[in-house]
């Protein structure tokens, strides 16, 4: 198995000042913890280039949250796949639910982006989850399935070797609710199954390598027991990693 990865998701907040200090603050502590995690922080994307900037040569490497699924032309404020690149953005955030629900985002863009991202050397990073009433009704894993699915048709199965799938449950993201440890193994282990079953063979299942990260609500308390459960490959981090002793502390529990 490859090494667990720990991602920032620093979504609409920072400023010059504050991304200054708070990388001045984690690098020298996230640098003594990279032999055993993988490390990312995605900033809002006018400060990608700070970023990238601070973190050249210290191994933490830089994500972006979101990107157009074109190449180039009259996209007005959009961000396209080989921007980021050039920024030397290794990892992209595609379909967290943030942008499905508020900018109204389908499966299919979705999909689209992910094969944007991989066609410029980067790596997608596939959120999924379901919304509370779709858990309520039962419908969680269906939903999920979709979400894969949409990928699979859009870059076959052979996709899911450079990419990772972060699972976050919309009602665990801000709310102060993680979801129970049976839920979250339950889910991560039925992505990886879903994805083995779509194979046609053990030698084309990308599924036992693929990091499944969980994101909702992690912080420095919870994050050990969450990072033990089988099939937890790391954590995608909103709020808490927005503060350098949480985000150390969270990285400690994952190292
Ligand atoms: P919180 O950690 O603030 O719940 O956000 C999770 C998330 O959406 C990360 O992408």
């Amino acid at each position: 198995m490859t090494k667990p990865l720990l991602i920032g998701n620093w979504k609409m907040n920072g400023s010059l000042q504050l991304n200054q200090e708070l990388l001045h603050r984690l690098i020298p502590k996230l640098q003594q913890l990279q032999k055993h995690i993988d490390i990312a922080v995605c900033p809002p994307s006018p400060y990608l280039f700070q970023v990238c900037d601070a973190l050249a040569c210290t191994g933490i490497v830089t994500g972006a949250q979101t990107v157009s699924e074109h190449a180039s032309g009259a996209h007005t404020g959009e961000v396209s796949a080989s921007m980021l690149s050039e920024l030397k953005c290794r990892f992209v955030l595609v379909g967290h639910s943030e942008r499905r629900l508020k900018y109204a985002e389908s499966s299919a863009a979705v999909a689209a982006k992910f094969e944007a991202v991989q066609n410029a050397g980067m790596t997608p990073v596939l959120c999924v989850g379901e919304t509370l009433e779709e858990r309520e009704s039962g419908q969680a894993a269906m939903v999920i399935e979709q979400q894969l699915q949409a990928v699979i048709d859009q870059v076959g199965l052979a996709g899911f070797e450079q990419a990772v799938v972060a699972y976050e449950p919309v009602w665990a993201i801000g709310t102060g609710e993680v979801a129970q440890a049976s839920q979250i193994e339950s889910v991560h282990q039925s992505i990886r199954a879903f994805l083995s079953s779509s194979a046609p063979s053990r030698k084309e299942d990308p599924s036992q390598r693929l990091r499944i990260v969980y994101g909702g609500s992690v912080n420095s308390s919870n994050a050990a027991e969450i990072f033990n459960l089988a099939d937890v490959n790391g954590g995608l981090i909103g709020g808490a990693s927005l503060k350098a002793d949480e985000f150390i502390q969270i990285s400690e529990s994952l190292a």
